[in-house]
């Protein structure tokens, strides 16, 4: 049996700033990793890297990365108000998220980047990305103009380098499998360490170790009938197990549980993601094309807004579609604007040099039918707006059902391309209930559990049906941030 202030259950992002804060509090940690050293990481290695924080000026940009005078003069960096996040936040969750939980993640995000960075974390302008010359300027669009250099494996290599020189010990292969509870305090966890049945002591612990996203039984059983089809994006190893150990000692349930982010993604990809292709197997750039069913037709809004505000919640509307598939089509006026993930080379692609000639080459597609729906749409097409990628250009087609409301254009410059994609899971919404001012969880009479705290993907009550893009990340780094100062005072009080 191994003795430490605290133990942290987990090795992703959420984990990693878990650990480091509860260290500036002088706290002993243990970080407990269920695969691997070299699977380790989680959901946060695979990420692509973009993170949503609240900005309203350059400054406050520079608090996070060099931005050199020339890059002022000739960039439009836009901006992330609080308001603005806040906004974003809430109309994108039906105005369901938890009030408490949002103004922490809104109003601290910008401090936690400056806090990432003092740990090493080096964070790049996202030139990649959300941006476009618009008159000789380059437009940063979309409210997230910084991404972290070396995407999520880059944020995890360097939050590791930092825990190792603070004085963090990792153990590897260790999963943890339930809490030590006396019904009074948590004191520690049981573990399956290299095989073997073994336990760890500690005053407190922090459980970061993702959602279900990877666990096709509690996606069924919570997500519903389906979901044990989707693919999963990254780590196989969120399997809902700190979850399951909470909920076993009487945690509080809370948020969207029937609810998750995924997206669209190859549909030939692999079961879990592979950390050699990353984010790569997601087919964002849909807005500029068409998504198209096995009966042929359209079946939601591609151009409702930026792809970082409707991508997390297509992915679950392909998982609907007969077949649980969805080919993007388009033609070669946006090719130049397509993400790089559509230039990689496992990609499910065919091609024609016509609608004609594309119809019977999409698998499993009513060809004839998809004809009809791409006559219509031509037709619906607004000719007297300019197209504009970096705005909501309001470039609609209307008349049809369902609308596309920005950057339509008619479907008629060969060659075609078409991309085949199913729903990929990244992670799910349902979590804990926590204490805004430290992290800790509740049981649930909503009273403190005394020793246990929660972080990242664990945290319920924050997202709902939908999700703006990277806010994963910033979320991960403001909880566990709170977490590991949170118990690294009550464990050195
Ligand atoms: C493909 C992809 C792209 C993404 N892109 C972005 C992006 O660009 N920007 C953004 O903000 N977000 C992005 N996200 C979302 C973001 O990665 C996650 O929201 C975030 O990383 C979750 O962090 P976490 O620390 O809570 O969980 P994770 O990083 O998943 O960490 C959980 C850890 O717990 C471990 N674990 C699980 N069970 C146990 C157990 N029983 N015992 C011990 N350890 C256990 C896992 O191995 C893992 O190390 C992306 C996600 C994916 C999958």
């Amino acid at each position: 049996m191994q003795t430490y202030d605290l133990i942290v259950v987990g090795k992703g992002n959420a984990a990693l700033c878990a650990a480091l804060s509860a260290r500036d509090q002088g706290a002993s940690v243990a970080v407990l990793e269920a695969a691997s050293e070299d699977e380790s990481g989680g959901n946060s290695r695979f990420a692509g890297g973009v993170m949503r924080f609240a900005y309203e000026s350059v400054d406050d940009l520079k608090r996070v990365t060099e931005v050199t005078d020339e890059e002022i003069a000739t960039s439009d960096f836009g901006t992330n108000t609080r308001e603005e996040y806040f906004d974003d936040l809430y109309r994108l969750t039906s105005y369901r998220t938890d009030a408490d939980l949002s103004e922490i993640l809104v109003t601290q995000s910008l401090d936690t980047m400056s806090w990432l960075r003092s740990k090493g974390v080096r964070f790049v302008l996202n030139y990649g990305r959300q941006s476009g010359l618009v008159d000789g300027k380059r437009k940063f669009f979309g409210r997230m103009p910084i991404e972290v250099s070396g995407g999520g494996a880059g944020l995890v290599q360097y939050l590791d380098q930092a825990a190792g020189k603070a004085g963090v010990d990792v153990f590897y292969d260790t999963r943890a499998t339930s809490l030590v509870y006396d019904g009074v305090k948590v004191q520690g966890v049981r573990v399956q360490q290299k095989g073997a049945p073994a336990e760890f002591r500690a005053k407190a612990v922090i459980l970061a170790c993702g959602g279900f996203e990877a666990n096709p039984e509690w996606r069924t059983r919570y997500l519903g009938p389906g979901w044990e089809l989707a693919k999963v994006r990254g780590s196989r190893f969120n399997q809902g197990d700190g979850l399951k150990m909470a909920l076993e000692i009487g945690a509080a349930p809370y948020g969207n549980w029937s609810g998750c982010h995924a997206t669209g993604w190859d549909r030939y990809a692999p079961e879990f993601g592979d950390v050699n292709v990353g984010d790569q197997f997601q087919k964002h750039s849909y807005i500029f094309g068409l998504l198209i069913n096995s009966s042929g037709k359209r079946f939601v809004d591609e151009g409702w807004d930026f792809h970082s505000f409707t991508y997390a919640k297509y992915g679950g509307e392909v998982l609907k579609q007969p077949g649980q598939f969805a080919w993007q089509v388009f033609d070669s006026k946006v090719t130049k604007l397509l993400r790089s993930e559509y230039r990689i080379k496992f990609v499910t692609k065919v091609s024609a040099n016509s609608i004609e000639e594309l119809a019977p080459k999409l698998e499993g597609v009513d060809a004839d039918q998809f004809i009809k729906t791409v006559r219509d749409y031509n037709a619906a097409v607004r000719d007297d707006v300019k197209f504009d990628h970096t705005v909501k250009d309001g470039k609609s087609a209307a008349g049809i059902e369902p609308p596309k409301s920005n950057w339509a254009q008619k479907l008629d410059t060969p060659p075609f391309d078409a991309y085949m994609t199913t729903c990929g899971i990244t992670f799910t919404f349902g979590g804990l209930r926590i204490d805004r001012e430290t992290g800790q969880v509740f049981d649930v009479h909503l009273k403190p559990i005394p020793g246990l705290y929660c972080a990242g993907e664990m945290v319920g009550g924050l997202f709902y049906f939908n999700y703006p893009s990277g806010t994963g990340l910033v979320s991960g780094a403001v909880f566990g941030k709170l977490a590991g100062t949170g118990a690294g005072r009550a464990v050195k009080a």
